[in-house]
């Protein structure tokens, strides 16, 4: 149904308002696409966090603290708009026409000297209540002025200004409140969550049987939410530039996480199309399904480990299905997400063990917390743990073992769980973020340490501990990888961060996107350099980062020498059935090929082919 000016459709108070001229004929736009599959759905809008706020008095002595709190939720709005309208570039101009000003209008409101962040401040510091409260006070205000004032002709026009003050009032809020988005659970069933960004602690909070598919307008392909999302075995596209403006609350929306296309309100030949993809993808879905009981070796008969990477413990029954023969990478972070407290070592060792158990005598690399970068922990924060507003460069600073070195109880109480959860079934522990053998000794001492603890305490552990082993994820690391190898149990090659620290690009950044290329020649010689120093060591090495999961991919890295991939669990089915195609000799001549060639553009052509047109 097309809708006009004139009839607009009764909408919630949280939702937000769309630019008057958009036109709501079907409309294409292009993103990153991160996660497989086709959705067609109404659009969920996933932006209002807002009703949860509790209106609240403060002392006097706070109100300087809340009048910072304001100020910073104030500038981190303006960036984030400021960054919407640098992306609208790759718009058609119409569309930029009709987005920009309304982005422009959000920004000058929240000048410094604007009426929207005086009477915030004002209400601070003189009615004494917390920095949302006053922002959803002032805003109020300001929209039932706008509505009282003029004629009654342009009512229309009021409601609108109205609506643009309460939107960045939620804005503002949202900012101040760092809440997840907590709403998922109104989702209708098969709905397309469509927001601007979603941050890896939303992402996880979405129920892959409900939520039909994800579009964003912010993120990038290896970003910690399109992994999350890949785990979930959601379609999604990330980095869709002008999407939250185009597509409003019930609209059909059709994504497609395999091409990276999403159309909002398709036309009758799209959505037939789109529907012919559903199925298509449904029968390649069970043909690899068949994949599942066969074994991982290569077609000269070289056994070749895969393994699946876990971000929440919904993952467990896909991990069962896809044949995986362990668990390579468990990224704790998910038990410190979405809640305000720190999980004590009873509940962290049960969680441990229930995915041991569960594993049936695979082994489980459980890797200790990796705070820091894209990914928000409330718990941490609440806790005072790590300050509340990140580092100015969060990826490089307090960053995974670096803050649990820091925090050596929060890093005790960890590896505590993990050694009791070790007499359900085998285990190896992994430390994130490692640039020196320093950190890995000092680990090292405190791991021991805790194991001592644990003994007297009368805790029954395995004889020998379970190693413990290192990511590979910085070029440090990489670099140091021979001198590493003397003081770890095992490599983990993480990709996803060698490759954002290697070419300096930010892994989850839209605007930089183009630019983040795991198959840069410089990341390629790195992930080179830690597997030969590994190998001469007779050290397990494994590769847990997202170039694991690309079947393309996996005839270089067996080239490499590499016999270990862990990967989200709807990959490893393609990756197997690449497996069970190579040689090894094929795969040795072809890396030794790939390895002389220094333009990243000749690798990835030899690699994936010509790029599309
Ligand atoms: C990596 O960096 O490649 C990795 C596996 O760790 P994460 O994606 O969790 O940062
Ligand atoms: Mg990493």
């Amino acid at each position: 149904m097309n809708r006009t000016e004139d009839t607009p459709p009764p909408r919630p108070p949280a939702e937000r308002p769309v630019p008057k001229a958009v036109i709501r004929g079907e409309r294409r736009l292009l993103g990153i696409a991160v996660s497989a599959g086709i959705a067609i759905g109404p659009v969920f809008g996933a932006v209002e966090a807002v009703a949860e706020v509790e209106r609240r008095k403060i002392q006097a002595s706070d109100s300087g603290a809340e009048a910072a709190r304001l100020d910073a939720a104030i500038t981190q709005s303006r960036k984030q708009l400021q960054k919407l309208k640098a992306r609208l570039g790759v718009l058609p101009e119409s569309s930029q026409a009709e987005i920009a000003p309304l982005l422009d209008a959000y920004y000058q409101m929240l000048a410094p000297a604007a009426r929207l962040p005086r009477g915030c401040r004002r209400r601070i510091s003189e009615t004494l209540v917390s920095a949302e409260t006053a922002v959803l006070d002032e805003t109020e205000t300001l929209a039932e002025a706008i509505m009282a004032a003029g004629s009654d002709d342009d009512r229309a026009g009021r409601r609108r200004r109205a609506e643009e003050v309460r939107e960045i009032g939620r804005r503002l809020v949202r900012n101040l409140t760092r809440t997840p988005f907590r709403s998922f659970a109104a989702l209708p069933a098969g709905a397309v969550v469509v927001s601007e960004g979603l941050r890896p602690a939303d992402a996880a909070l979405l129920d892959p049987a409900r939520v039909g598919g994800v579009a964003t307008d912010e993120g990038g392909a290896d970003g910690h939410t399109a992994i999350m999302l890949r785990a979930l075995g959601v379609p999604a596209v990330l980095g869709v530039p002008g999407l939250s403006q185009a597509a409003r609350p019930g609209d059909t929306i059709v994504v497609d996480g395999g091409s990276g296309e999403v159309v909002v309100n398709p036309g009758p030949n799209t959505l037939a199309t789109a529907r012919r993809n559903v199925l298509a993808f449904a029968r390649e879905r069970q043909k690899l399904a068949r994949l599942r009981r066969l074994p991982s070796v290569t077609e000269d008969g070289c056994p070749i480990e895969l393994q699946a990477n876990l971000e929440i413990p919904a993952e467990l029954p896909l991990i069962a299905q896809c044949g995986a023969t362990g668990i390579g990478l468990l990224r704790s972070e998910f038990m410190f997400m979405n809640r305000e407290t720190i999980p004590d070592e009873d509940a962290q060792a049960e969680t441990y063990r229930s995915v041991v158990e569960a594993m049936h005598g695979d082994p489980v690399t459980i890797r200790v917390l990796d705070w820091g970068g894209e990914k928000d922990i409330e718990a941490l924060q609440s806790a005072g743990v790590v300050p509340e507003a990140a580092d100015t460069n969060p990826a490089l600073g307090l960053r995974g073992i670096r803050l649990l070195l820091r925090e050596t109880g929060l890093f005790e109480v960890q590896l505590a769980a993990i050694l009791r959860a070790a007499s359900a079934g085998p285990v190896r522990v992994l430390l994130p973020m490692v640039t020196n053998v320093a950190e890995v000794r000092t680990a090292r001492e405190i791991y021991d340490r805790v194991a001592r603890r644990l003994r007297r305490r009368g805790e029954r552990l395995p004889e020998a501990l379970p190693p413990l082993g290192i990511m590979i994820e910085t070029p440090g690391a990489a670099l140091s990888a021979d001198a590493l190898a003397l003081e770890a149990d095992f490599f983990a090659i993480g990709t996803n961060d060698l490759a954002m620290y290697t070419l300096a690009v930010d892994r989850g950044e839209t605007e930089v996107a183009s630019l983040y290329d795991p198959l840069h020649p410089a990341v390629l010689r790195l992930v080179q350099f830690a597997t030969e120093a590994a190998l001469r060591m007779r050290m397990p090495v494994s590769v847990c980062g997202e170039m694991a999961a690309n079947p393309a991919l996996t005839r270089m890295l067996i080239g490499l020498g590499l016999r270990s991939f862990s990967m989200n669990a709807s990959a490893l089915p393609r990756v197997k059935q690449a497996v069970r195609g190579l040689t090894i000799e094929d795969c040795t001549r072809f890396a030794r090929r790939v390895m002389d060639m220094s333009d990243a553009a000749e690798i990835r052509e030899t690699i994936l082919g010509p790029p599309k047109a």
